[in-house]
């Protein structure tokens, strides 16, 4: 792995293949690319010491949200704005950290760890789902942080014969035409986290069936409108709009998952749609506990919970959250877990030494 020093350089060597990247993986299923850049994460980050790097924290100002305020500004023993008024600065994106690098890194790491910033925990987002439409802030990421940097390079080893093909279709790369999607797609993503960020439902189903009737081919655009009916709470609606994609693209997990959120959220079950082809649905049972365990077998270090559950969504639809599934496992002899204060973040779960 990179040392954060060699970034700047390594990175101006690629930086045009990583955006080349990224017109290939638009064209892949959304689902395939998180399950792919999910596991990079996690083979990655086991190898990574986050408190020797800490780049992130000299390169990026931290945005808070109040919770973060709240919970940071009690444990140093400040007030809210107190706080306030000593480390953030307001701007665009909201109160963010005044400098850099962040006041609260130490000579061994962030000093305020177990309470960080939520966005803090979350960095780099590559075990987030819906990588697809974070792929710019990726790419701008990887001359920041060395993890993301590997991530994208394996990658490219994951699709390299397909990749290749790609790379030779692009005869000749015109950073110009290419430059105006770049910024149309920034544009969209920026809209859509605004949406997102205000829970403004019904704002994004009119966002996003503009689009489609703008781009009536585009099968992402119809999928998403579909998910914006679920965000909305327009479930039937939903149902009547994916179920012809489900018929068209059957296989597709997307559709499969926006309809599953649909029937469950009106009280049913799977049975409710006549499927194509059935979805992997994972519930709280022996069948879950056998996949964790699979997963933990053999590993020397604990993991978080939260990465288990991340594990886990690479397999199918899950029908319960991270702490339900920690429930489940403190039931089971075969996992030892140790239980933080924030559940899922800092519990940390490993096979039992017995088995
Ligand atoms: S709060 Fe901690 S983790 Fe976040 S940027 Fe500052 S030092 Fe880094
Ligand atoms: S998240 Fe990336 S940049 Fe930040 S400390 Fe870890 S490896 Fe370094």
């Amino acid at each position: 792995m990179l040392s954060p020093d060699k970034l700047t350089n390594a990175f101006a060597k690629v930086e045009e293949e990583n955006w080349l990247l990224r017109g290939f993986l638009k064209e892949q299923s959304p689902n395939q690319v998180d399950k792919i850049v999910n596991r990079l994460h996690q083979e990655v980050f086991s190898k990574i010491d986050c408190s020797a790097c800490s780049n992130c924290c000299k390169k990026i100002v931290p945005i808070l949200e109040e919770k973060d305020i709240q919970r940071i500004s009690s444990k140093i023993g400040l007030t809210s704005d107190e706080y306030k008024d000593k480390f953030l600065v307001a701007d665009d994106d909201g109160l963010g950290i005044k400098e850099k690098p962040c006041p609260h890194l130490g000579e061994n790491g962030c000093s305020i760890y177990e309470y960080r910033p939520r966005i803090c925990r979350e960095y780099p987002f590559t075990d987030q789902k819906r990588t697809g439409v974070r792929l710019i802030n990726l790419i701008e990421n990887c001359s920041v942080c060395p993890a993301v940097f590997e991530i994208f390079e394996r990658i490219k080893r994951y699709y390299k014969v397909e990749f290749a093909e790609f790379k030779d279709e692009q005869q000749i790369f015109s950073w110009g035409g290419e430059g105006d999607d770049l910024c149309e797609e920034f544009e969209e993503w920026e809209v859509e986290s605004e949406f997102f960020d205000k829970e403004d439902w019904a704002g994004l189903v009119q966002y996003r069936y503009s689009r489609v009737k703008d781009y009536p081919e585009q099968f992402e655009y119809q999928w998403s409108l579909g998910e914006a009916y679920v965000l909305n709470k327009e479930y039937e609606k939903a149902i009547f709009y994916l179920y012809p994609l489900h018929k068209k693209h059957p296989e597709d997990p997307n559709v499969q998952h926006s309809l599953l959120d649909a029937v469950f959220a009106m009280g049913k079950d799977e049975t409710a749609i006549n499927w194509i082809v059935q979805p992997t649905i994972l519930r709280l049972n022996a069948v879950v506990l056998n996949l964790c365990y699979r997963f933990l077998k053999g590993k020397r270090k604990p993991r978080t919970v939260e990465d288990v559950y991340l594990e886990l969504l690479c397999e199918g639809y899950l029908t319960f959250d991270a702490n339900q599934l920690m429930m489940l496992l403190l039931s089971d002899n075969r996992f030892s877990v140790t239980v933080g204060n924030e559940k899922s973040y800092d519990s940390y779960v490993k096979v039992s030494k017995n088995r």
